[in-house]
């Protein structure tokens, strides 16, 4: 579905990911974790058409991204939640999600991704009134979240949604990345929390300095004994 090839991403001459090459298919959950400024949100900026690389190819669907304008990679059925959100601190919950859906005007049209939105996190339809600003960590990237799925994308793309948020609310994003691909989406997630994100992920990748260090099942990833030692502190 989604196929990252050599991708070499640099700011202004520093490169921050190098011949990175990531392959998702259709109903996966694919994380890519890694330490600090490893360039898991550079590589998430790379595909969304937020940094443009400097060579390699990034095709979904066998459509060819590199150069198509932000707006452009998510009408193509792309939702991308950054790592501090963006949301509108002022504006309420429900007109968070409202903007979301610009790319599908019909109140018909909304009502699908809506539903889905509070059944996988009951917190917001108890919250609708109440503006973004004044939500808690966990429940602005459940709002984020929320929001992207407003655009019913096909893949959706999370950069370390566990950021900042206390543990139990964290597994509940976790669980509910599981309930939307089980919705039929395919997810790519970056995280900085392997364990975590290895339980959830069918195939993981592990970016080192810019790099790809090892990727495979994640099961096996989880078991490996040098990944074990060095990511997962065992
Ligand atoms: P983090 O978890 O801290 O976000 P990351 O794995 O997502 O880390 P990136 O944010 O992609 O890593 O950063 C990769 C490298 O690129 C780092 O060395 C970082 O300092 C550098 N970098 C990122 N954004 C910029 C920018 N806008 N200008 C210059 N350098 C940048």
């Amino acid at each position: 579905m989604l196929r990252v090839h050599e991708v070499t991403t640099a700011y202004q001459g520093l490169v921050a990911i190098s011949a990175v090459s990531i392959d998702v298919a259709k109903g996966e959950i694919v994380c890519v974790a890694g330490a600090n400024g490893a360039g898991k949100s550079t590589l998430l900026k790379s595909i969304a058409g937020a940094e443009r690389p400097r060579s390699g190819t990034v095709t979904f669907d066998g459509k060819q991204l590199v150069g198509m304008a932000q707006h452009l990679v998510t009408a193509t059925g792309i939702a991308y939640v950054p790592e501090n959100r963006r949301l509108f601190p002022r504006l309420s919950v429900h007109d968070n999600l409202r903007l979301g859906s610009y790319l599908y005007r019909g109140e018909a049209d909304r009502e699908g991704p809506l539903d889905l939105v509070f059944k996988l996190f009951p917190r917001l339809s108890e919250r609708l009134e109440q503006r973004a600003e004044t939500l808690s960590g966990g429940e602005q990237q459940m709002l984020a979240i929320g929001r992207a799925l407003m655009t019913r994308p096909r893949l959706l793309m999370l950069d370390e949604p566990s950021q900042g948020i206390m543990p139990k609310l964290v597994d509940e994003i976790f669980q509910a990345v599981k309930r939307i691909r089980d919705a039929g989406m395919t997810v790519l997630i970056v995280e900085q929390r392997m364990a975590e994100c290895l339980e959830i992920a069918d195939r993981a990748y592990i970016l080192q300095t810019g790099r790809v260090l090892m990727q495979g099942r994640a099961a096996e990833i989880r078991t490996n004994p040098d990944v074990r030692k060095a990511y997962l502190g065992l």
